[in-house]
């Protein structure tokens, strides 16, 4: 086995009341829009768990973060599905002679409950990465109605990752 590196990723994004007539950007994680009466605030879609495990690759192999590579002050960007970044992170993890390990995620979300979409999303990063769905697991938890994350008022994402060199 080659060498072995690890990586971080944490996001959070503030989540706002969507206005009735739909207004405002709607709640996507890892690639799923859920059913919510909040929304990130956000540059690009707010995809906190897609920018946690964006940023989780691009630590392991030591290169700049999403922030650098993507900037939101970036037209570009703006409204930009996050999966553009995720694939932009996994195709220097393999450039740089790397494949994904296995990867564990932990998103912090007061509501909506999670359970029913996390197969979904575990798909999604999989796809995206060209993993095995089994290397990619994710956690929900609520943060116990404490702080802002717990008054539903943000949503909160960390993410470890292991690459394993070729
Ligand atoms: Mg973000």
């Amino acid at each position: 086995m080659g060498t072995i590196r690890i990586g971080h990723g944490y996001d959070l994004h503030r989540l706002e009341a969507l206005a009735p007539a739909g207004a405002g950007r709607p709640l996507i994680l890892g690639g799923v829009r859920l059913v919510h009466d909040r929304g990130p605030v956000a540059h690009s879609d707010g995809d906190a768990l897609y920018h946690a495990v964006t940023d989780a690759l691009l630590g392991a192999i030591g290169q700049p973060d999403i922030g650098q590579l993507f900037p939101d002050t970036d037209a570009r960007h703006e409204s930009q599905d996050s999966e553009v970044f995720l694939a932009e992170a996994a195709r220097r993890v393999r450039a740089a002679g790397f494949d994904v390990g296995n990867l564990d995620c932990t998103v912090i979300l007061e509501k909506p409950k999670l359970s029913p979409v996390k197969e979904q999303m575990r798909a999604n990063i999989a796809r995206v990465l060209g993993v095995d769905v089994g290397g990619v697991n994710i956690k929900g938890k609520t943060n116990e109605k404490v702080d802002a994350v717990g008054e539903g008022r943000a949503v909160e994402v960390h993410v470890v990752v292991l690459v394993v060199g070729r």
